[in-house]
């Protein structure tokens, strides 16, 4: 956006993301025990200097191209990225030198695409937490086999990853995440990647230890077409 710098843009996100610590701690959680993945996914390198600035240290995209782009930038040196969109099999090796977390992991071919370019790479595996058809992630009754599966090629399952529903509000998604968090423990996994800004409160309150959150730290993203301008 002309006009706005980057030091009205770090003073933006870091009141935002003071705002987000605060509820964290309103909820009855430690801070320290949530760590917030900036979703910078469809804004412009720009956005994540900014984020960066105001002491986020995980970032969070969607698109392998994307993601190339930015981390090639100099002013988001350091970054640890996460990859937390769908992920095509043919990508995977794009991008395999530089995500920490890969969160999309729904199924052995990924499982095994992801282990032969980054062996030992840090993963969770995602899980279906809607009924609405066509939504990522594994069926819940997967998450026990593609779990083992992860471990057995040498990858490290930090746990597991769900995008609430898309209907019903942060509501709907209470259930959901209550489960998700109770097979995370069954299953003796520590991570626990859930809520998004629209249903943060809710995962937090259910025991989220990583939230991804675009919107409610950096406003609403601009169109996919836009990207076009500074991207790939
Ligand atoms: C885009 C995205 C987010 C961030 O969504 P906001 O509503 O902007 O907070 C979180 N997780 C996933 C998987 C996403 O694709």
């Amino acid at each position: 956006m002309p006009g706005v710098t980057t030091a009205d843009r770090t003073q933006q996100v870091a009141a935002r993301l003071a705002d987000l610590r605060r509820l964290i701690e309103d909820l009855g959680r430690d801070p320290a025990s949530v760590r917030i993945v900036g979703v910078t996914k469809g804004h412009g390198p720009e956005v994540g200097a900014a984020a960066i600035a105001a002491g986020l240290t995980d970032l969070g995209e969607s698109y392998a191209q994307e993601l190339a782009v930015k981390a090639a930038d100099e002013r988001l040196r350091g970054v640890r990225w996460h990859f937390i969109g769908g992920l095509q099999a043919r990508k995977v090796r794009s991008v395999a030198a530089l995500v920490h977390l890969w969160q999309s992991i729904d199924r052995p071919k990924l499982v095994h695409e992801v282990a032969r370019w980054a062996p030992g790479a840090r993963v969770l595996v995602q899980v279906r937490l809607s009924d609405e058809p066509g939504k990522a992630g594994c069926d819940p009754s997967e998450v026990p086999g593609l779990v083992a599966e992860a471990a057995r090629a040498g990858l490290l399952v930090e746990g597991l990853m769900g995008v609430g529903p898309t209907e019903g509000g942060a509501e709907a998604a209470r259930p959901r995440f209550r489960e998700l968090a109770r097979t995370a423990a069954d299953l003796g996994l520590e991570t626990v990647s859930m809520g998004m800004s629209d249903d943060l409160a809710v995962a937090v309150a259910e025991g989220a230890t990583v939230v991804r959150v675009g919107a409610a730290l950096f406003g609403p993203r601009p169109a996919r077409a836009a990207v076009r301008a500074w991207g790939p």
